[in-house]
């Protein structure tokens, strides 16, 4: 069993998409165990999306226009609790690039964007979702973006204690 940490970042909310992502991660059987709607600050975004990930992994350029594009509006910030739910929920999601994202996934269905776009103007890619690459990075997120009080307790009408009939 694993948490994930799940943003529905400004440009699905703006398109108000929010129900349609959440209504996949749903229909996977995963379950969310807390959630709400916030502008994050630039601290936060910084904090989110670190210098040592995202600037070492592609430039600084690029972690800039994130953090202008995460701190441009409202987020879904949600966690997912599942079996090998970090895997399961970058599945649904597909690939970074919406261009390369596979028919199927978020990203996928509801965009097209490209790198070589973004790059000439100067911004992120929208790609609508982000989600925790994996365990480490799961538990860092979700610990910056909810604390105990935040996650509820509850019972799926589908769930036992394996997410198994
Ligand atoms: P993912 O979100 O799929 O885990 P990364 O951690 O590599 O991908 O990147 C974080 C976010 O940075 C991406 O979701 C995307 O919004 C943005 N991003 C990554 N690479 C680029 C790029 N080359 N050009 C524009 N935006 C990018």
């Amino acid at each position: 069993m694993e948490r994930t940490l799940c943003l529905i970042k400004p440009d699905g909310v703006r398109r108000g998409v929010v129900g349609q992502i959440l209504e996949r991660i749903e229909r996977k059987g995963l379950k969310i165990i807390a959630l709400k709607l916030t502008t994050p600050s630039a601290d936060l975004a910084g904090q989110h999306y670190t210098y040592e990930d995202i600037a070492v992994r592609h430039g600084e350029a690029v972690r800039n226009a994130l953090i202008k594009f995460l701190t441009s509006g409202p987020v879904v910030a949600f966690v997912v609790e599942g079996v090998s739910a970090i895997d399961n929920v970058r599945t649904l999601c597909g690939a970074t690039e919406p261009l390369k994202a596979a028919p199927g996934t978020i990203r996928g269905d509801f965009a097209h964007h490209t790198f070589a776009l973004t790059a000439a103007v100067g911004e992120s890619v929208r790609n609508l979702i982000h989600a925790s690459a994996n365990a480490v990075d799961a538990a860092r997120e979700t610990a910056l973006w909810f604390g105990p009080a935040d996650y509820v307790t509850y019972r799926r009408a589908d769930q036992n204690e394996h997410f198994l009939d």
